[in-house]
This record gives structure tokens, sequence and C-alpha cells, in this order.
């Protein structure tokens, strides 16, 4: 504990559009069960974006970031393993899940706990309430005892798992609730919406799951040169085919006239749900993984039986999905390249810029990097 440092430097966004500050915030020894991490590297969300821009409402002045890896600095009495039964000890990488309240129907009933009402979620919190370093672009991290740590395998990248820990985690999850509806199918046609970090593990998994066919559909160019490079059998350019019912037509021409199988809604607006409902075949399945909008659009509820759609929800993730998503990221490194996806780093001084470069969609995944000056 002694080698603790009495401050970290962490970023905090007092309000919308507004440059992230740098402050020095105390950190704690961890009490019994909770950890102290070295934060060894943090990615940008598109959700940080969105907070930045406005559109969504934390408590502020936020401290920053909910993708990230760290070492584990100190060990609050107690904390021997990880989720996986590992040993835990001081230099050891790890990412950890949300603190949920382990205690309310959906925590325990339901057994739903990324729907659970009290989690304190990172990236979310004021930076001046207890434990004060919750979010990840920050040199430390102050990991609470509910949270549950998963160790990172050797093999994987740290900014690779960063960029697993809010993606890839929720793409793990959403398979995993097709599996409660069936699985994704034999050799099935997927179309993917969307291009960023969410389509782009959607992709891998639906290849890996057993895929077909694999459609993915997004902008710009970049990222649909990485979609082909990962194994997508066909890809439209949002930029060059603009109009939707001609879209539409495109992925019913690659799926014998019928429409895809399933449709992994992994964008952000409104429009894609609409879009990906005129691309699924009768009886088919959506996942909705990427809706980050309050807009409504036109739907008629009729389709949902008379085309015996599926309309597949999901938000978050449970400890076991950070579990299986470093473990997908050990035992796929080889046929997908992960790190393709991060686009470039920067120090905490210049998270603003980051956002800004995010929100301009000229990066896929920004990495942070605390000790970079
Ligand atoms: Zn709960
Ligand atoms: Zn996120």
């Amino acid at each position: 504990m002694a080698s603790l440092p009495r401050t970290s430097r962490a970023a905090v966004l007092s309000a919308p559009r507004q440059r992230v500050e740098i402050r020095e915030i105390e950190i704690l020894p961890p009490e019994a069960g909770a950890i102290v991490a070295k934060v060894e590297a943090a990615t940008v969300c598109g959700t940080d974006v969105h907070i930045w821009e406005g559109d969504l409402q934390p408590e502020w002045p936020v401290g920053m970031g909910h993708e990230m890896v760290g070492r584990v600095a100190a060990l609050g009495e107690g904390v021997v393993r990880d989720a996986a039964d590992q040993p835990l000890q001081p230099g050891d990488r790890i990412v950890w899940a949300y603190p949920w309240c382990g205690k309310c129907y959906y925590c325990t009933i339901a057994r739903q706990p990324s729907l659970c009402p009290n989690a304190r979620m990172n990236g979310w919190r004021s930076a001046e309430k207890y434990p004060f370093l919750c979010g990840g672009f920050a040199e430390y991290c102050y990991i609470l005892p509910q949270c549950r740590p998963v160790k990172v395998p050797d093999e994987v990248d740290s900014k690779v798992a960063s960029s697993a820990t809010c993606a890839l985690r929720t793409v793990v999850h959403g398979f995993e609730r097709l599996h409660a509806y069936g699985g994704i199918g034999v050799e099935p046609s997927v179309v993917i919406l969307g291009t960023g970090p969410v389509g782009l593990y959607s992709l891998a998994m639906a290849i890996v799951s057993g895929a077909g066919q694999t459609i993915s559909i997004g902008a710009p160019q970049r990222r649909i040169d990485l979609a082909h490079k990962w194994g997508a059998t066909h890809t439209i350019n949002l930029d060059e085919v603009t109009d939707s019912r001609e879209r539409v037509e495109m992925v019913k021409k690659w799926t014998e006239g019928r429409g895809a199988d399933l449709v992994i809604d992994a964008a952000g607006p409104a429009q894609a749900f609409s879009d990906g409902i005129e691309m699924i075949r009768r009886g088919g399945r959506m996942l909705v993984i990427g809706q980050a909008t309050k807009k409504t659009v036109p739907f008629n509820p009729r389709m949902i039986n008379h085309e015996m759609l599926e309309i597949i929800g999901v938000v978050s993730a449970h400890v076991t999905h950070f579990y299986k998503a470093m473990q997908f990221l050990k035992n796929h490194g080889e046929r997908f390249n992960f790190s393709d996806m991060i686009t470039n780093e920067y120090p905490l001084a210049r998270v603003t810029e980051a956002l800004q470069s995010m929100a301009a969609l000229q990066e896929i995944k920004p990495a942070i990097i605390p000790t970079m000056s």
C-alpha cells in the first residue's frame, strides 16, 4: 500500500462541450474487497462522445471513461482471486465489471444485473463523490468491492482488451441472448448495421459463430475496408449508397430475395432500425445492440406476428461476458487482427481531441494512454 501515490491525474468533464480538464484526485487506500488499479490503457466509446455532446446525462462533474485495463496496484483485504478463480496479485492486468448491488429484484430474481437500478457505472459518476476515481481516463482507478475483476490473458494487448470492456462484452451478451432464442443457426445470413467497434466485433463473432454470409453496412471507407479484411462477404458503404431502398434491395439480392436470417443493429441512428426491419427475412430475427437515440421511428407492430419477427435487445453485460470477451480475444486473435481497430493514441491532456476526432468519425477506437505525455 505504501507504493500508492497520494493522488492521481484524472480527466473530468464539468458540462457538455466543455474542454475535459485534468484534475489531481485523492487515491483512497482500498477498503476490504476493493482494488486500486493503475490504468494501463483506456479507450473511447461512442457513449463517451454522447456524454460530451450532451445527449446523455451523467453525474456532473463526471470522471470520464468506462473502457479500461489496469494493473493491480493495491488489493483490499480478502481479494485473492479474480472472478474465474485465478490468483490475483499486484502487477496483474485486469478488467472489471460494474458494481451491481447484488440485492435487488433484477440482480437476484430476474438474474439480469445489467438492469440493476442501483449500479454505479464507471465513467458516469461524479469525480467529487466517493470513491472519486471511477473513470478510466485517469492514472488510477478505484474498483469497488461489488465489482468483479477478470484477469487479461497474456496474449491480449491492453488497448484491445480495453476496447472489449464495453463494445465486445456487450456483443458477447447479445449473442448469449440469441442463444436463449435458439442460437444463431446453421450457416445463417447475417446483416450487421454499423462498422464501428460494436459492428466490427459483431462481425467477428458472427463469423466465429458460423455465419454463412455476412453483410456489413456502414461508413466511412476505412471501416468498410476493415470489415472486408476481417471477412465480411459483402459490404455497403453508406456514403456511396445513400438510398435506404437501394440498400434493402442489395441485401435481398444477396439473400435469394428473402432477406437475412439475422440482422444485428450495431449502429446508432433510429433509421438503422427501420432499415434493418426491411432487411430481415420472414421469420427472421433482429438483435439490437447499438441504438443510442431518443428519436422514434414508425413501426408497424403487425409485422411481429404476421412476419413472425423476433426482436431481441441487450444492454451492457455481466461479469461472465467480460470473461468471455477476454477469451474471445485470446482464442481468435490470429484470425482477426483486433489491433486494427485502435486507430490512435492520446495522452490524458488530449482527451478532448480524442472525443472530437471520434465524433467526426476520424477514429474507429482511439486509446487514452495515461502514462503518455
Ligand atoms: Zn441490483
Ligand atoms: Zn461504452
